[in-house]
């Protein structure tokens, strides 16, 4: 029997103002024990997508399940289950880390004595006594993340984790989403960059203008990272696409341009080579990405 997918969004839809959709129609399937990235630029509706998720938003249509149980049957049980940071952690300032998870416990009805246990989770077991005023950014995330973490979620939702922090930060927050993956939780975060998410993530998921354009595993995003095309322009097609054909995948776009897949761009040698070596002209070639190998280029950048 196959496990429900922690987090599974049908069709979803939502408008902040009538007739402007900004998520359309968007699936997303969150696997049991993943690091999900979830990566878009910004404005893309990352924010939206987890706040709908969440419940904090009404969506316009479409479905969310958490845990294979619809959001709307049991919403505050299901709710239990997740710890969620979306965007900055909203501090008392004038108090100290331990004294914000104090507060933090009073209102979800927690022992204090899991105060101890999530400092340490995020490496702040030392500087538990300080005022947060005076933590930096990435402590202060990382207090946020403590918060989240109290009541022990199956789930971690985290909105941008590491916008805003040094080097030092984000190899912080990298370890402890890490460690938290190694005990079990599954954890669902949002980026605008790509180099970020698949340092970590087990899944991603692309969203651009509020549609799903891509959901996969890392592997598969490596491999459509490194798939390209080439277009050939030539006025010998009929001599070209049997020469091509017996190293690598085509097909003819138009009367005299050839696409061909390659691996990598150091294959454009080769190809060259060969319709030279048998005599073909050539008239053009291009080195070209598809749309979505496009969106992970501008992801990265
Ligand atoms: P960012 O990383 O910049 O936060 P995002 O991917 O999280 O981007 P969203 O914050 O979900 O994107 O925004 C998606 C779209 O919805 C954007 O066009 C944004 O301007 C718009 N939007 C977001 N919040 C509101 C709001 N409260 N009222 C009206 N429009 C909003």
């Amino acid at each position: 029997m196959s496990e429900s997918p922690i987090i599974n969004v049908q069709a979803l839809q939502f408008a902040y103002s009538a007739n402007d959709l900004v998520l359309q129609d968007l699936n997303l399937n969150v696997p049991p024990a993943s690091i999900y990235g979830f990566l878009g630029a910004n404005g893309a509706g990352k924010t939206t997508t987890i706040r709908t998720i969440l419940g904090l938003l009404q969506p316009t249509n479409g479905q969310v399940q958490l845990f294979g149980k619809s959001l709307q049957e049991d919403r505050s049980k299901l709710l239990s289950k997740i710890g969620a940071l979306i965007e900055s952690p909203s501090l008392y300032l004038h108090l100290s880390g331990y004294e914000n998870l104090k507060i933090a416990c009073r209102y979800f009805n927690i022992p204090y004595k899991r105060i101890e246990e999530v400092l340490a989770m995020v490496q702040l077991e030392k500087v538990g006594s300080k005022l947060t005023k005076k933590y930096s950014t990435g402590m202060k995330q990382r207090l946020g993340l403590a918060i989240a973490l109290l009541n022990d979620p199956d789930l971690l939702i985290l909105d941008e984790p590491i916008n805003g922090l040094d080097p030092n930060g984000i190899i912080q927050i990298r370890q402890i989403i890490q460690e938290l993956h190694q005990s079990g939780k599954t954890i669902f975060l949002s980026s605008h960059l790509l180099s970020e998410v698949e340092k970590i993530a087990t899944h991603v998921g692309v969203i651009h203008n509020g549609k799903m354009r891509f959901e996969g595993t890392i592997e598969k995003v490596n491999q459509l990272k490194q798939g390209q095309k080439v277009h050939i322009r030539t006025n010998d097609v009929d001599r070209a696409v049997p020469v091509l054909k017996e190293q690598y995948s085509l097909r003819i776009l138009e009367d005299r341009l050839i696409e061909i897949d390659i691996s990598s761009e150091e294959l454009v040698p080769s190809i060259i080579n060969l319709l030279i070596t048998n005599n073909i002209k050539l008239y053009e070639v291009k080195l070209v990405a598809s749309d979505l190998e496009q969106l992970f280029v501008d992801l990265v950048g």
